[in-house]
């Protein structure tokens, strides 16, 4: 296996039930206790109403493409050599809209709106990222 050459998550307490229930193939979000505001990236407090509890829950992993972009330029090493490559918005079941990448199929191909579903990037051993790909 080629040495993984892209940044990797730094993995902390705020975020690691994210990156271990991606290693478990669970994609975890964050939901406010006091009003059932769902984040990701998580936050210390809910953006929608302060409160500093909060829990973490497994999504659908199932959602749309809300948006997408083609980048041309690798900026950082380990992208130089997939130019062009994709950055998209995926708006989840559950409203949440998350920032990733969508794998399988070509860029010509992608729609807004189209449905997808999470797929888990064993990057590492000890890193597994959740990348996007169409839902049949
Ligand atoms: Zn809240």
């Amino acid at each position: 296996m080629a040495e993984y050459a892209k940044p990797l998550p730094v993995v902390n307490d705020l975020n690691r039930p994210h990156w271990e229930g991606a290693r478990d193939g669970r994609f975890m979000v964050q939901r406010c206790l006091g009003c059932g505001h769902l984040a990701l990236p998580p936050m210390p407090n809910c953006s929608g109403c302060l409160e500093t509890s909060m829990e973490w829950v497994a999504s659908s992993g199932r959602g749309v493409v809300f948006s997408w972009i083609e980048y041309h330029q690798g900026w950082l090493p380990g992208y130089r050599d997939e130019t062009p490559y994709n950055v998209a918005i995926v708006e989840l079941e559950e409203g949440l809209r998350v920032v990733s990448n969508l794998v399988g199929l070509p860029h010509d191909q992608i729609a807004i709106g189209m449905p997808v579903e999470v797929w888990f990037d064993e990057v590492t051993p000890q890193v597994t990222i959740p990348r996007f790909r169409p839902r049949v």
